[in-house]
């Protein structure tokens, strides 16, 4: 097993498009390695892989897979005239956004095509489609309530006992950022089935029962 991301797949994480810190990163890459082994690794939400290159190269090193679930059309801050839209992603044949090209390319440089599985979806249809156990579910997709509830009510069973259930962008100061996220964390909490993990900054970690 491969301990640590090699350099060149870090080089390509940092060079991609995205909204990842680099310690999230590599707490990321840690619990992909450490938990792949009991089921395929599942990130919702991929826009253009920076996050999928840590999780992908994690999943790589204990012989995992990893399933990136996202239909590329961006989420709602993504869009045209939103705080996070890029233009460079902006497709004008299909007067929206496609982040699939990005991603594909940033899978091939990060040289993980034999890990990744590219899933272009809604994230509740892949669920509905998915009916195997999950060794570790990253939740990155929407972040409106409702899109963030979709996502935990469709992923978090998914989850095998033991597996991990990681959450992006926790803010607990509601001023410093949206609070779908955080919501979604305190409702697994809440449900029983999760044991808490060490945060790495906004990424929010737990462990099913
Ligand atoms: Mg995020």
């Amino acid at each position: 097993m491969t301990q640590e991301m090699s350099a060149e797949a870090l080089a390509v994480a940092e060079s991609c498009k995205g909204f990842l810190d680099p310690d999230e990163g590599q707490r990321l890459f840690e619990l992909a390695r450490d938990h792949a082994h009991l089921g395929p690794v599942v990130e919702i939400g991929s826009y253009c892989g920076k996050s999928s290159v840590f999780l992908g190269s994690g999943a790589r090193s204990s012989g995992g897979t990893l399933v990136c679930v996202d239909h590329h059309r961006g989420n709602e801050e993504n869009q045209q005239g939103e705080l996070y839209h890029d233009p460079e992603v902006f497709d004008e044949e299909a007067q929206g956004l496609d982040t699939l090209p990005f991603l594909r390319d940033t899978i091939r440089r990060a040289g993980l095509e034999d890990v990744a599985v590219l899933m272009v979806a809604r994230s509740a249809t892949a669920a509905g489609l998915w009916t195997i156990p999950a060794g570790m579910v990253f939740i990155d997709g929407g972040h409106t309530q409702i899109a963030a509830d979709t996502d935990y009510e469709s992923w978090s069973p998914k989850v095998v006992s033991g597996g991990i259930l990681a959450i992006h962008d926790l803010f607990p100061d509601p001023s410093e950022g949206g609070q779908a996220p955080i919501n979604i964390y305190r409702r697994a909490l809440a449900s029983g089935q999760f044991d808490e993990l060490p945060t790495t900054k906004t990424l929010g970690v737990l462990r099913k029962k």
